[in-house]
């Protein structure tokens, strides 16, 4: 096992902010991974799990203890009662295994195309775009449980997914490092096109678009609002969406729109966010005076998309966190709603 000291953590994110991380070690194996936790544990050191780095702000002060990057790679295949079973190394690029699933024709997360970041922080957040979440074909995940030492699969339901939620980001946040995770994924099966976005890309389209026509298209659509990761594109210089679409009580819903309506405004809704009466953080944040391109110095809004917060030029994490803040005072002020970060501050 390599341990590197003081080294700098924002090349190893998407926004690349923050600080060095005392040491760091990048595990591949299980075994690499419980040598590190002995390491951190003899010397008293925090410990910070790292995966792509694609939904991070690290500190400016960086991380004082262990960083420990999940490097396992590996995928095995197998069917199992009808289902492709895709079991995969935490460390493995999470496009890379959807790109591959959809070569094989297995339906189930074409539409989490172009996500950045590894296979082992998707249950995390329970990643999802454009109408699907990995918590519907997550079958299970093998973690290392920090509470007891032993490495144990958790089924589906063990993890407790919700809308961007599941234990590892809430309930049991810090306890497991993610192993390996298994997709039941659909051979055969037929593209999710539920959401606007991919119903407008394929409106006069002849036939069902096939798995890799949705892929295709998915990754067009996230291109063009910077929410795919291309050196040339300094809007992808992102941790993506900054803030959570806020869930709001009948009672709060009610009050945003008397808000709207004395402006005049009308509150968009969306099919797919009207189920929970989840609202648009992305125009909350526009018509707060923050719209897209709007420039902050260092730190700005992606001229693509209302809801990314882009690194310009050289910004620090104090950078970010300002803006952030500046914007979520202004959406309060004007709305009566306090947005939640997605991203996890790492560091602070
Ligand atoms: C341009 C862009 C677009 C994005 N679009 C989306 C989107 O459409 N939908 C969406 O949901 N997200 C999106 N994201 C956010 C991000 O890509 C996802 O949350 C991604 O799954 C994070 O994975 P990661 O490996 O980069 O995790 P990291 O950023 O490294 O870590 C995130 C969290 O997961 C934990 N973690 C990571 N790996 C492990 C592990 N093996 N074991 C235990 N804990 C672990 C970390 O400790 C940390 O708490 C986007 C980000 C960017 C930059």
């Amino acid at each position: 096992m390599l341990i590197q000291e003081h080294v700098p953590l924002a090349p190893l994110t998407t926004i690349r902010v923050g600080g060095p991380a005392r040491y760091l070690v990048d595990a591949t194996t299980i075994g690499e991974i419980c040598e590190a936790i002995t390491f951190a544990r003899t010397r008293n050191l925090l410990l910070f799990v790292l995966g792509g780095g694609s939904n991070l702000v690290v500190s400016d002060a960086g991380w004082p203890g262990l960083v420990l990057k999940v490097g396992i790679v590996g995928t095995e295949e197998r069917i199992e009662d009808g289902k492709a079973l895709f079991e995969v190394g935490a460390g493995e690029d999470w496009d890379k295994l959807v790109a591959r699933s959809v070569a094989q024709n297995c339906a189930g997360i074409e539409c989490l195309s172009g996500i950045p970041g590894s296979v082992g922080g998707t249950p995390v957040q329970n990643v999802g775009a454009y109408g699907q979440e990995v918590g519907e074909t997550i079958q299970g995940v093998l973690a290392f449980d920090l509470r007891d030492n032993q490495v144990r699969e958790l089924c589906n339901e063990a993890c407790g997914f919700s809308y961007r939620a599941s234990i590892f980001n809430s309930t049991e946040r810090g306890r497991h490092i993610i192993l390996r995770v298994t997709y039941a994924l659909t051979p055969g099966g037929e593209p999710r096109i539920d959401y606007t976005d991919l119903k407008r890309y394929f409106s006069g389209w002849q036939g069902v678009p096939t798995l890799a026509e949705t892929r295709d298209a998915v990754r067009k659509v996230r291109a063009s609002k910077g929410m795919l990761i291309s050196l040339g594109d300094d809007d992808s210089r992102s941790a993506g969406s900054f803030f959570k679409n806020p869930v709001l009580s009948p009672e709060q819903y009610h009050a945003l729109s008397a808000r709207a309506t004395a402006k005049n405004l009308q509150i968009p809704s969306y099919p797919a966010l009207e189920v929970l009466r989840k609202v648009s953080a992305a125009w909350l944040v526009e018509h707060s005076g923050f719209s897209k391109g709007f420039d902050a110095g260092r730190v700005g809004i992606s001229r693509k998309h209302a809801l990314a917060i882009v690194n310009r030029r050289d910004a620090t994490a104090a950078d970010v966190i300002a803006f952030q803040e500046q914007i979520q005072q202004r959406v309060e002020d004007i709305w009566g709603i306090r947005l939640q970060p997605e991203p996890v501050f790492v560091g602070f």
